[in-house]
């Protein structure tokens, strides 16, 4: 094995195996680790759900929103096998807490930031359509909108484009932990284990990808002072054996709270999330009976005939700073020239994680390049067009 890279990536996330898929692309040579699976982390504890971030128009995180809309439309050609288009269905009651006209001119901003070449076009199910919708409460339903997102396998995500990655030269290892970094004349040296076995090697540029883990991981790389604190959110999901429909559903939960989407999962039902600020050990993330039995109660309420017990729940963490604003990269004046051959991926949701990866990376080779080069944007390799 090599023992000299121009870049290590900590975490084998989707993050991480994004990063480590254009970076190769674009000819770096990269190791990337990985303690437990590849998407064993959290990239396979969401909702499975390749989204625009239709709940940030509100919230007026219109670029974020065009960003992801545009992934979307990205993932939808480059992923052919890994997802389904669907139309999920959002119900308006009398008393919710968004009236139907406030929805009907978010979904046609959704729309107009999609553009006309991306999935089909929101619209207002006639009443006769939802009147027939099985099992959907009915009492007090005023309203009832229709716009299609993608349901993706995000663990099966995560290892196609590590695959793929791979394909253009990365290495990659796991599991394989990261113990630690030192510096270096050109970098860090970085510090591995398997088992007992430890094992050192070179990086000109460490990027750490381990979202949730990203400040415990830090602390132990010389030279990185005063990492950002990251606050995490526990999100819970629970599955139920029983198929609720062939449609996706996005309800309103308790006031002020995010939607919560019901979705056919692998001949089941999947509901989720609930989310609570979480601030323990990212490996020990468990569901709380009450958050249990809210979901439960959400879905019954909104199906009334179904009375069934979740099999199972679980919970992942996200970044609290996901969809509000990008803490990245890290920089300040009063960086020293050591933290520049350092990042720490703050923005986390994996719809967007070719971006995200993009934007990396391009920080990575004008970090890396000689000053008289000609800017990375101009000669940077997309991955826009490589089938995963
Ligand atoms: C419940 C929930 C629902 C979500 N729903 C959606 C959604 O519908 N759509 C969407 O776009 N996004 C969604 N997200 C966000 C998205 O799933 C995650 O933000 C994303 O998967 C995080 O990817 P990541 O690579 O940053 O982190 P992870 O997948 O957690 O990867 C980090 C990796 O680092 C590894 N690691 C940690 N420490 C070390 C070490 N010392 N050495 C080696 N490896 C280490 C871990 O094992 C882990 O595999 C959701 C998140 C959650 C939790």
């Amino acid at each position: 094995m090599s023992t000299h890279f121009d870049l290590c990536i900590i975490g084998g996330g989707i993050i991480g195996a994004g990063i480590a898929q254009a970076a190769a692309i674009n000819g770096l040579s990269t190791i990337i680790v990985e303690k437990r699976g590849w998407g064993a982390g959290n990239s396979s504890k969401s909702s499975k759900i390749i989204d625009g971030d239709f709940e940030g128009i509100p919230h007026l995180r219109l670029s974020n929103v065009r960003e992801c809309l545009r992934e979307r439309r990205i993932i939808r050609d480059i992923a052919p096998n890994l997802q389904k288009v669907d139309w999920f269905y959002l119900p308006i009651y009398k008393q919710s807490s968004q009236k139907s006209w406030q929805i009907a001119l978010q979904l046609r901003i959704y729309d107009a930031l999609a553009g006309s070449d991306n999935l089909a076009s929101s619209r207002r199910l006639p009443e006769e359509r939802w009147r027939k919708l099985y099992g959907l409460n009915q009492h007090d339903l005023s309203a009832v909108y229709a716009f299609q997102e993608i349901h993706i396998d995000d663990a099966q995500l995560a290892q196609n484009v590590l695959r793929s990655a791979k394909q253009h030269g990365a290495m990659a290892l796991c599991p394989v932990n990261f113990e630690g970094a030192q510096l270096s004349d050109d970098g860090y040296v970085v510090s591995v284990a398997k088992g007992s076995r430890n094992r050192d090697f070179d990086c000109r540029f460490l990027v750490n990808a381990t979202g949730a883990w990203c400040d415990r991981v830090s602390r132990s790389i010389e030279g990185v002072k005063n990492p950002l604190p990251t606050r995490s959110i526990k999100s819970t999901h629970i599955e139920f054996r029983e198929h609720l429909s062939d449609n996706s559903f996005y309800v309103e939960g308790k006031k002020g709270s995010n939607r919560i989407a019901i979705l056919p999962w692998r001949g089941g039902t999947l509901v989720g999330s609930v989310d609570t600020m979480f601030s323990g050990n990212p490996e020990r993330v468990t569901p709380s009976t009450e958050e249990v039995d809210y979901l439960v109660g959400i879905t019954r309420h909104h199906f009334p005939h179904f009375q069934y017990e979740p099999f199972d729940a679980w919970s992942g963490l996200r970044l609290s700073s996901t969809k509000q604003k990008a803490i990245f990269p890290r920089r300040s004046k009063s960086l020293n020239d050591t933290d520049k051959r350092y990042l720490c991926v703050r923005e986390s949701q994996f719809a967007s994680y070719r971006a995200i990866a993009e934007r990396v990376v391009i920080s990575v080779m004008r970090t890396l390049s000689e000053k008289s080069a000609p800017p990375p944007e101009t000669h940077y390799i997309c991955s826009s067009s490589i089938r995963i």
